[in-house]
């Protein structure tokens, strides 16, 4: 269960991205290792004892030639906009500084909670630092230090305690993200399924994160689209930071069942598409490329197939993901992205039964056997479906290291001719049976 959202503020070398890691302790490397997926995270998940928190450093969120101060005003509007919480953090060195006091006044204004973090307060003797920070008005200050790693379990139980009580009943329904650049139509693709089918009005009284979540029915079945203003521009003035678009689509991505990844077919494939793809692959969500605006594309009866090439050769890694051609704008195949939606969820959550398992595997090795590795093969002995959403299996076998990429390929490719998982990712892990 996720609690919410933290977001960080502060001036630049407070320390707050050396205090971002600390909290995301050895997350930071994990997220790091993968390939494709832009190095400096601003965006990450938090523990702490039980819970788990978003958390979001506005420190990386940098607007181009534009003066400090509106920079850090950017930061902290984006952190009353997105967070539950907000970590103010402030050098315990320097004083109060006019740049504190500006921020404070920014953060007393939204009413959100706050947490103070003094941070470089290294040793004991510099503890005196701290009290000159109660004149900001916020809460009491907190000591701490970022390159140390003291005070942080003080910090990240000042955030546990200080999110909103309230805890609504999860909507009902498959929850679909609609993702992509600016100006690919997703705004115009929620707004033509949503004019097609019965929009529920929820009167549950919601905190501001549930509230942008839009529950719709079409048959008798219920869908939720996940972050319908991010989708619609509430935050208009910031939208082209792309970093702020990303951290938005990430957010979507985690709180989803499935995502629709939209592709402008008027200006075709752009780099920024393949960022927004990586991350929700990585994500493990099932995926449904929608190449959108199929109106203004130019077309005779082979458009359909080259242009399926070419986000086949662009998206290698969604190979999976079935591709839809539509025009939010027309309508025209606008009904189809439900009963696709509903599809790709349903094999993101199928269990396959071990012995049904177990015989394609144990049939994929003796049709093509795992080639010689050094005179030593793989042998897989038995095979074990461990988690759904995404699909994920176990092959003990008799070395791990012996798995080599095109083997666990194949044997993918085997699972998908037995299965489906149409749209699913799917994770094979080799263990040693011992
Ligand atoms: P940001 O710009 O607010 O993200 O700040 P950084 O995390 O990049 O830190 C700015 C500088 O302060 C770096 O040189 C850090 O090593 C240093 N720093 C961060 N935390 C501490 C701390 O607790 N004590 C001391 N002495 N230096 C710190
Ligand atoms: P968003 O930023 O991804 O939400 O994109 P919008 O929905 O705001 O659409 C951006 C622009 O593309 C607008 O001018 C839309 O009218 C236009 N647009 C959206 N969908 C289509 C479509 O299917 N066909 C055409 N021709 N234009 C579209």
């Amino acid at each position: 269960m996720i609690k919410g959202v933290v977001a960080i503020v502060g001036r630049p070398n407070v320390g707050k991205s050396t205090i971002f890691n600390r909290i995301l302790g050895e997350r930071v490397s994990i997220v790091e290792d993968t390939p494709g997926v832009t190095r400096d995270r601003i965006y990450g998940k938090g523990t702490w004892l039980t819970q788990d928190f978003r958390i979001i450093d506005t420190g990386g969120i940098q607007l181009e030639n534009q003066p400090f101060q509106e920079e850090i005003k950017a930061q902290v509007e984006i952190a009353i906009e997105e967070a539950d919480v907000i970590l103010f953090i402030v050098n315990g060195r320097d004083g109060v500084t006019g740049d504190d006091e500006f921020i404070a006044r920014m953060l007393r204004r939204s009413g959100k909670p706050v947490v103070l973090a003094v941070n470089k307060i290294d040793d004991a003797t510099l503890q005196g630092n701290i009290y000159e920070f109660y004149a900001l008005g916020l809460s009491e200050p907190i000591a701490v230090s970022g390159s140390h790693g003291i005070g942080i379990g003080d910090v990240m139980d000042a955030l546990v305690e200080a999110f909103p009580e309230k805890q609504q009943p999860e909507l009902e329904g498959i929850r679909f993200a609609v993702i992509g650049r600016p100006n690919v139509g997703k705004s115009s693709l929620v707004n033509a399924l949503l004019k097609e089918e019965r929009v529920i009005v929820s009167d549950i009284e919601g905190t501001t994160r549930d509230a942008i979540d839009t529950p719709f029915e079409q048959d008798g079945k219920h869908y939720v689209v996940v972050d319908t203003a991010g989708i619609r521009k509430r935050g208009k003035v910031y939208e082209n930071i792309e970093k702020y678009s990303v951290l938005r689509a990430m957010s979507a991505i985690e709180r989803c069942d499935v995502v629709l990844f939209v592709i402008d077919g008027e200006s075709g494939i752009r780099e920024q598409d393949k960022h927004v793809a990586g991350y929700a692959h990585e994500a493990g969500k099932p995926i449904i490329i929608v190449y959108n605006k199929w109106d203004a594309v130019e077309k005779d009866e082979k458009t359909m197939n080259r242009v399926t090439e070419q986000i086949r050769t662009q998206f290698v890694y969604l190979s999976y993901a079935p591709i839809l051609f539509v025009s939010a704008k027309t309508h025209q195949r606008v009904n189809t992205l439900l009963p696709m939606i509903e599809d790709v969820y349903h094999y993101s959550q199928l269990r396959i039964a071990t012995n049904v398992l177990n015989e394609v595997v144990m049939d994929a090795q003796l049709t093509t056997p795992a080639p010689t590795h050094n005179g030593q093969r793989l042998k897989i002995l038995y095979a074990s479906q461990v988690a759904v959403a995404p699909p994920t299996f176990v092959l003990f076998v008799n070395d791990p290291q012996l798995l080599h990429f095109s083997y666990r390929r194949y044997i993918e490719n085997r699972l998908r001719e037995a299965f489906g998982f149409d749209g699913s990712p799917i994770r094979i892990i080799a263990r040693s049976k011992d």
